[in-house]
């Protein structure tokens, strides 16, 4: 699954983070768009807290 990016796992054209434009480990969950690093840093902003 890791090796080879053939199947696209958000159908049409993979999704960019709105933040970085980084295609890895998108997420969007609750509408969002940002990438598991973003999402980390904007997280708290949202309302978001950390993993505990
Ligand atoms: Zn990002």
């Amino acid at each position: 699954m890791r090796r080879k990016a053939v199947k696209r796992k958000f159908g049409k054209g993979a999704r960019k983070c709105v933040r970085c434009g980084s295609m890895r480990g998108i997420i969007r969950k609750y509408g969002l768009m940002y990438c598991r690093r973003c999402f980390r840093e904007v997280a708290p902003e949202l309302g978001f807290r950390k993993y505990r």
